[in-house]
């Protein structure tokens, strides 16, 4: 039996769905009556939400397992796996690690009842994926940043065959367009001025709406939209396919929808794009971006790029960097290909060595840098409205983001929670710095 935990900490890695998932895993354990802790170190419950999307994550979670079994005042946490690792890796962590509690991403609800029962000493795993959603039990959202995270779809029906994800998460779900909006309404009541709609394809989302109409994305963005109080709202992260009329046109007019698209493409070679299972062509992908820019000309594009699929040869990796140099991305995530157990790509032949794919990672990611510093260097002259989210490093410096997504730093009389207005002054790489109005 181990003794009541009455403090947590909370350790997220990954996606913003697991940082959502996350807040909402200490919201749970503070309606228990527990108290957070800042460090891991000082908290008689650590759980660890882990991410599967790439390798060494399951070799990560043993070693911090390791490395809080080793605490430098002797004190033996309760420790639970939380996310996408546990839903893999189930009770195999559980045995190899000798961790506490088990719990997979459609679960967590569960942490409460699975930390008394690890308490009494009874196995506390559970990484059923059930028909009851964890969303109609967890509690209502009372304290959040200015800028909140609201997943609206989970898991993934398309199977990229590098990909994990249709695996740890799921099958594609939408939450009720009804439970969606009660959230919002919560999170605003709670101090949140932007809302950013989270689902592993969230623009697969559908529902229907108050008056019994189907609707997309889209239809929730609009009803959203008219939420008083909401100042901005943003989602991520979108597949090319499910990019309809509807959410296209919603960029062009809807007021609060930020001009931003996150909308990853992976590569630029139509053959590799095929092996991928991607479904949507480099052309397909373009002429997708032609047609917000036609309503949204301001918009800033995003994506995500995997260098280093198997048997992608040099021209074909020349393919990705053209299509970088003619979208003129203002910010991008781009990674190695990594070999998922169990994903068909796996066990692909022509697997690339660790050599090439660092060195094309590291042209991909020069050719990315290049182009966020252009994007914000255009921006100089700019007045736009910043949303303030924290403080910086300087004194009286607050830091927020632009309608495009870039951080601004300005200083002067403002509160963490306001949208000023700025005069962008200066652009560095990564941030601009600005100038209240
Ligand atoms: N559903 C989104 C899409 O397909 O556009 C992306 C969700 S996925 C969690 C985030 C990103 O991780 C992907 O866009 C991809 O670039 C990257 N990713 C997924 N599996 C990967 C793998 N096996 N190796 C390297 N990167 C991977
Ligand atoms: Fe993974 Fe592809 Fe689904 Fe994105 S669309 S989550 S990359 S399988």
């Amino acid at each position: 039996m181990t003794s009541t935990p009455r403090t947590y900490h909370v350790k997220s890695f990954g996606c913003q769905m697991n940082v959502y998932d996350g807040e909402r895993m200490a919201e749970l354990m503070a309606g228990e009556g527990m108290v957070a802790t800042d460090r891991a170190d000082d908290a008689d419950l650590v759980i660890l939400n882990t991410c599967h999307i790439r390798e060494k994550a399951t070799e990560k979670v043993y070693s911090d397992v390791g490395r809080l079994r080793k605490r430098e005042d002797g004190t033996q946490p309760m420790i639970a796996v939380a996310g996408c690792v546990a839903q893999a890796e189930g009770a195999e962590i559980a045995r190899r690690a000798k961790v506490d509690v088990v719990v997979g991403p459609q679960a967590y609800h569960r942490l409460p009842e699975l930390v008394r029962a690890a308490q009494a000493g009874q196995l506390a795993l559970d990484t059923d994926m059930p028909v009851t959603s964890k969303f109609d039990v967890l509690p209502t959202r009372r304290k959040v940043a200015p800028s909140a995270f609201l997943t609206v779809q989970e898991g993934c029906d398309k199977f990229c065959t590098y990909c994990v994800v249709p695996y740890t998460r799921g099958a594609e779900v939408s939450r009720p367009f009804a439970a969606i909006m009660d959230e919002a309404r919560a999170l605003v009541d709670a101090g949140a001025k932007e809302i950013t709609l989270l689902g592993q394809n969230v623009n697969a989302w559908t529902g229907e709406d108050g008056k019994g109409r189907a609707v997309g994305l889209d239809g929730l963005i609009r009803a959203l939209d008219a939420l008083p109080g909401l100042a901005r709202i943003r989602y991520t992260t979108s597949h090319p396919n499910d990019m309809t009329d509807g959410l296209i046109a919603a960029h062009g007019d809807v007021e609060k929808l930020m001009p931003f698209l996150h909308l990853p493409v992976q590569a630029g070679n139509d053959r590799v794009l095929k092996a991928m299972n991607r479904s949507h062509s480099r052309d397909s992908y373009l002429r997708l971006l032609d047609r917000v820019r036609a309503v949204r000309p301001d918009v800033a594009l995003s994506g995500d790029f995997i260098v280093g699929f198997p048997g992608e040869s040099e021209a074909e990796f020349a393919d990705t960097l053209s299509i970088v140099d003619s979208v003129g991305y203002a910010q991008a995530f781009s990674f190695k290909y990594s070999p998922r157990p169990g994903t068909p790509a796996a066990t692909m032949e022509d697997q690339i060595v660790a050599n090439v794919m660092d060195e094309r990672l590291q042209r991909l990611q020069t050719a990315l840098a290049r182009d966020q510093f252009a994007f914000n260097r255009a921006s100089v002259g700019r007045r736009c409205a910043v949303l303030l989210e924290r403080s910086g490093k300087l004194p009286g410096q607050l830091l927020g983001k632009s309608p495009w997504l870039q951080s601004v730093h300005v200083i002067g009389d403002a509160a963490i929670g306001d949208v000023v207005m700025v005069d962008l002054v200066d652009a560095g790489p990564v941030s601009l710095k600005g100038a209240l109005v």
